[in-house]
C-alpha cells in the first residue's frame, strides 16, 4: 500500500538509473501497512538537494502502542516462538534471498534517503545486510543450554529462551545494516520486535521488513513505526504497559536495543530506568584513535586512515577521528593525507566514482562547519577543506586539520562528518596515554610492522575492536560494541544472541545418583 510514488529516482544521472518508487511509506503493523493513529504524516529529504522524497507515517505513543500489542500477541500466542528453530531458520533464510534479489531497490532508498554512494550501498551494504541475516539464521537451531554439574544429587539444566518483545531504535547513518544488526539476533532468538528507525531516513526499512513478510514471517513479528525520538522513540524506550487487557503480561519481558549518539543513550536509559527497568543495550558514539607508528608503511596508513575517517561521509560511529602520527613521520605523513583528501571526489551519490556524498541532513552540515570554524579559531592549521561543496544539498569539501592538540573541540567531541584531526606523537606511552583520555571507547587503529607494538598498544587502548593495519573490517561474525560511554553490551556475533536470550535454570532431584 503505497501512499505516495514517485519515477523521480529516473531522473538519477548516467552512469546508474536505477528504476525505483518509494512503495511503503506507511507504518508495518501486524503485518500490514497502516496510517498513523494521527494521520500525520513528516516529509523525507534528499539530502543532495533538500527537495521531499516523500511524506512517510508519522509514529507517536498510540502507535508504539499498537505495535506493541502486536508483537507481544504475536510472541504470546503465536507461531514465531513456537515454531521449531529449522522453521524460523527457513523463513530467515528465504527472506535474505528476497533481500538479495532486491538488492539495487534497497541500495537505491539508501543512497536516496541517506546520500551514501549508490555503489557502496549496492556492493557494501545491501549483501553485509543479507550475510548478517543468513548468519543469525544459522544460529536459530545452536541455540541450547548446558546441563550443569551442580553439587548434589539433582539433574540441572539450563534453558535458553527468548526475552519477550524487543524494542529497537536505529540511526540514519547505516539505515539497513543497523536494522539487520538489530532484528537479526533478536528474531533468530525467537522475540519480536518493535523497530523505531531514525526521522531522517524510513524508507529503506520499510522495503525490507515487507521482505521479510513475504518470506512468510508471521503478522507482529517485526513491525516499523517511522518518527521522532522524543514521540515515537520515548514512548519504546518508557513502554511499561499497553492496555488494561494485557496487564497480565510480565512488562519486564521487554528488552530495549538502541543506536544513536550518547546524549540520547543516556535519556534512553534513564525512559527505561524509569519505566520498567527493561534491559538495555546501548551503542552509541566514539572518537576513535588512529595510530601510525614510525615503522609504518607511510602510503597505506594515509590511504586507511584516509578511509576510517571520510567513509560514509564521516558519519561512523567508528570513525578514526583522531589521527596520531608519530614525530618522525609526521611532515610525510600531513603532505600525503592532504593530498589524498583533495583527490577525494564529491558529488552526485548516485553517479560511478564518487566517494563522497552530501551529509545527511542541514542540521548535520551546519553542525559540522561550526566544528571547522572551532578548530581553526582554536588554533589548528586547516589544510584543506573547511566549506561546503557546491550551492546545493549538503555537501562539505573533505577537510584536513594538522597541529591538532588535545584540548581542542575536534580532537575531543564527535564531528561525524569529513574532518581528519591530525596530532602529533613522540612515543608508545604517551600515545596509549592520550588515545584512552577521552570518555569514548569504541574503536582503534593502529599501524605498525611490530608485532611486540601491535600487541602492546592492542590490550593497553581500552575500546571494543582494535583495527591492526586495517579499518572498518566487519563481519556478521565479528561482535562490536563500546567501552566506556561508547555503549553497554556488544552487537553481532554470538555475543548479540545473549541480548536477547533469558536462561532459565531447571533442577530435579535425582533418585538415585547415576552408576549406582
Ligand atoms: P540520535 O541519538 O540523535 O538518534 C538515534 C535514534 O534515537 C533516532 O532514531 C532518534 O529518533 C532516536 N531518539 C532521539 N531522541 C530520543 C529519545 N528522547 N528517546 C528515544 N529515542 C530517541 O543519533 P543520530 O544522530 O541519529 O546518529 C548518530 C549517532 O549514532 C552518533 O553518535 C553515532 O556514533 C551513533 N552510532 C553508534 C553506532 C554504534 O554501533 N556504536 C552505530 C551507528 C551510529
Amino acid at each position: 500500500v503505497s501512499k505516495y510514488s514517485t519515477t523521480a529516482a529516473a531522473a538519477i544521472e548516467e552512469p546508474i538509473k536505477p528504476k525505483v518508487q518509494v512503495e511503503y511509506t506507511q507504518l508495518l503493523i501486524d503485518g500490514k501497512f497502516v496510517d498513523s493513529a494521527s494521520g500525520k504524516t513528516f516529509p523525507t529529504l534528499d539530502p543532495r538537494t533538500g527537495e521531499v522524497i516523500a511524506h512517510v507515517a508519522e509514529g507517536d505513543h498510540e502507535d508504539v502502542d499498537r505495535a506493541v500489542v502486536a508483537a507481544r500477541k504475536a510472541f504470546d500466542e503465536g507461531p514465531w516462538p513456537r515454531m521449531t528453530a529449522y522453521e524460523r531458520q527457513k523463513i530467515l533464510l528465504r527472506a535474505a534471498d528476497l533481500i538479495e534479489k532486491h538488492n539495487d531497490e534497497l541500495a537505491t532508498l539508501e543512497t536516496w534517503d541517506n546520500g551514501k554512494p549508490y555503489a557502496q550501498a549496492a556492493q557494501i551494504e545491501v549483501p553485509m545486510l543479507v550475510r548478517l541475516i543468513r548468519y543469525y539464521a544459522g544460529w536459530t537451531d545452536k541455540i541450547h543450554g548446558l546441563t550443569v554439574p551442580a553439587d548434589g544429587p539433582h539433574h540441572v539444566q539450563t534453558l535458553h529462551e527468548p526475552i519477550g518483545v524487543a524494542g529497537q531504535i536505529i540511526p540514519w547513518n547505516f539505515p539497513l545494516l543497523m536494522f539487520a544488526w538489530k532484528i537479526g539476533p533478536a528474531l533468530a532468538c525467537g522475540n519480536t520486535v518493535v523497530m523505531k528507525t531514525a526521522e531522517q531516513t524510513p524508507l529503506s526499512a520499510l522495503y525490507a521488513a515487507k521482505l521479510f513478510h513475504e518470506a512468510g514471517l508471521p503478522p507482529g513479528v517485526l513491525n516499523v513505526v517511522s518518527g521522532f525520538g522524543p514521540t515515537a522513540g520515548a514512548a519504546i524506550a518508557s513502554h511499561m504497559d499497553i492496555d488494561k487487557a494485557l496487564a497480565v503480561y510480565s512488562v519486564l519481558e521487554v528488552k530495549l536495543a538502541f543506536t544513536g549518539s550518547t546524549s540520547t543513550g543516556k535519556v534512553v536509559l534513564e525512559l527505561a530506568a524509569k519505566s520498567n527497568l527493561k534491559p538495555v543495550t546501548l551503542e552509541l558514539g566514539g572518537k576513535s584513535p588512529f595510530i601510525v607508528c614510525e615503522d609504518a608503511d607511510i602510503d597505506q596508513a594515509v590511504e586507511l586512515a584516509h578511509f576510517a575517517l571520510f567513509f560514509n561521509q564521516g558519519q561512523c560511529c567508528c570513525a578514526g577521528s583522531r589521527t596520531f602520527v608519530h614525530e618522525s613521520v609526521y611532515d610525510e605523513f600531513i603532505e600525503k593525507a592532504k593530498a589524498r583528501a583533495l583527490k577525494r571526489s564529491v558529488g552526485d551519490p548516485f553517479k560511478g566514482g564518487i566517494e563522497q556524498g552530501p551529509q545527511i541532513d542541514s542540521e548535520q552540515f551546519e553542525k559540522i562547519l561550526k566544528y571547522i570554524r572551532s578548530g581553526v579559531e582554536g588554533g589548528a592549521t586547516l589544510e584543506t577543506g573547511g566549506e561546503r561543496h557546491g550551492d546545493k544539498g549538503f555537501y562539505i569539501k573533505p577537510t584536513v586539520f594538522t597541529n591538532v592538540e588535545d584540548n581542542m573541540l575536534i580532537a575531543k567531541d564527535e564531528i561525524f562528518g569529513p574532518v581528519q584531526s591530525i596530532l602529533k606523537f613522540r612515543d608508545i606511552d604517551e600515545v596509549i596515554r592520550r588515545a584512552n583520555s577521552t570518555r569514548y571507547g569504541l574503536a582503534a587503529g593502529v599501524f605498525t610492522k611490530s608485532l611486540a607494538t601491535a600487541n602492546l598498544l592492542t590490550r593497553a587502548l581500552r575500546v571494543g575492536t582494535v583495527w591492526v593495519n586495517c579499518f572498518d573490517t566487519f563481519d556478521a561474525a565479528i561482535p562490536f560494541g563500546g567501552y566506556k560511554m561508547s555503549g553497554q553490551g556488544r552487537e553481532k556475533g554470538i555475543y548479540s544472541l545473549r541480548n536477547y536470550l533469558q536462561v532459565k535454570a531447571v533442577v530435579s532431584p535425582l533418585e538415585k545418583p547415576a552408576w549406582l
